[in-house]
């Protein structure tokens, strides 16, 4: 199957692969808007049981982008590139050079940051081949570095808003969370949901995050299989995607489901039915742009920490607009913000 038939195919400006056998890279790059600015996305390393899994997950990552960059207000358009894992590949410094290669000869037409699988330190060796990287360290109070504290800000932000919203609580004190993986941001989460008095019940594959996470906050820990339906009053998914599906949402208890993971809904029909079931769905790329938000700072060189957690604020305001809206339109969340983005996209191409 050509890429032009592939169902997540969405007139995506390009999709490039690259290949350098001596550093073990196989990567993905699709870029899918630049009507906004320059493609902005991380780069994720994962090991694919298909290669058009990778596909597939670059294709819908790289819109998720476009539309997470436009609601947030940001001067970028939309990217993704993922890096395709094999048991013997490890993350060496060699492989993210690389990757870097492959960025710079996009010539800016992408701009790349960390994702799962992917941290400072591999960016850093990106920055030894390129310079449209961003989520590297900075100095002194300027905006930078690893995004995904900023990101748990955000989300933190949007569950006290949600909660609000649809619970009529103030206070998140004795407000029962259950967060689906606990590595960058989940961890950062459960510490802020923790200080602001919340019951967590958590759980991780990978036992090392888990340890760090009870280390790091009280916490009840269930089974990974279970966590989804865990009686809890908000679900904060901060794994990976598709976890909103026919099969699990009626099982689901929470009444707000609001965390960091992308395409968190399976298809858009998905959002539909948490609304049928009363489930306020906090559409994951706003409420998710807390890093992009650094990112995009740290980047046009344009302003301090400060001045990031001001732009992160602003994520609640967004999604009560969306919320409001949903409620007034009586159409899902995720319809709502997807209309929202689109607009603003073909807004830009018609200036
Ligand atoms: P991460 O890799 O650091 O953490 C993900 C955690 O989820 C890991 O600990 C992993 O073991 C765990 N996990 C994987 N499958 C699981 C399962 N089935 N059940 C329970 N735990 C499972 O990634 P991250 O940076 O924390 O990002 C988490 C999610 O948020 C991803 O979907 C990412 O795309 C999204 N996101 C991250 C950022 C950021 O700033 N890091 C920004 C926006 C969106």
């Amino acid at each position: 199957m050509s890429v032009f038939e592939h169902p997540e195919f969405d007139h995506h400006e390009g999709v490039h692969y690259f290949e350098e056998p001596d550093a073990g890279l196989k990567a993905i790059i699709a870029v899918h808007s630049t009507a906004l600015g320059p493609a902005a996305g991380g780069c994720r390393l994962w090991q694919y049981d298909r290669s058009d899994d990778a596909v597939t997950d670059v294709l819908r990552l790289s819109r998720g982008m476009t539309y997470k960059n436009a609601v947030a207000g940001l001067p970028f358009g939309g990217g993704k590139a993922v890096i395709l894992k094999t048991p013997a590949l490890a993350a060496n410094p060699e492989l993210f050079r690389a990757f870097g290669r492959a960025v710079d000869a996009l010539g800016g037409r992408y701009v790349t940051a960390e994702d799962v699988g992917v941290s400072v330190d591999n960016m850093r060796n990106v920055r030894e081949s390129t310079r449209h990287v961003s989520g590297l360290p900075q100095s002194g109070a300027s905006a930078g570095g690893d995004p995904s504290p900023w990101t748990a800000l955000g989300v933190f932000l949007g569950i006290q808003a949600a909660v609000a919203v649809h619970l009529n609580r103030d206070s998140l004190d004795g407000l029962r969370v259950a967060i689906q993986g606990v590595g960058h941001v989940g961890l950062h989460l459960g510490r802020l949901l923790s200080e602001a008095g919340a019951e967590l019940t958590i759980a991780d594959v990978n036992r090392k995050n888990l340890e760090a996470a009870q280390a790091a906050f009280p916490a009840n820990v269930v089974a990974a299989q279970d966590i989804l339906f865990a009686d809890a009053d908000v679900l904060a998914p901060c794994a990976l995607g598709n976890v909103l599906n026919s099969v699990s949402i009626p099982k689901i208890k929470a009444k707000v489901i609001a965390g960091a993971a992308n395409n968190q809904l399976s298809t858009e029909a998905d959002g539909d039915r948490l609304a049928e079931r009363n489930i306020l769905y906090a559409p994951d790329y706003v409420i998710n742009a807390g890093g992009i938000i650094s990112v995009a700072r740290e980047y046009f060189e344009k302003g301090s920490e400060d001045e990031v957690r001001s732009d992160v604020g602003r994520i609640p305001v967004r999604l009560e607009e969306i919320f409001a809206e949903s409620a007034a339109s009586h159409k899902a969340t995720n319809r709502v913000a997807d209309e929202l983005a689109r607009r603003l996209v073909t807004a830009a191409g018609t200036d």
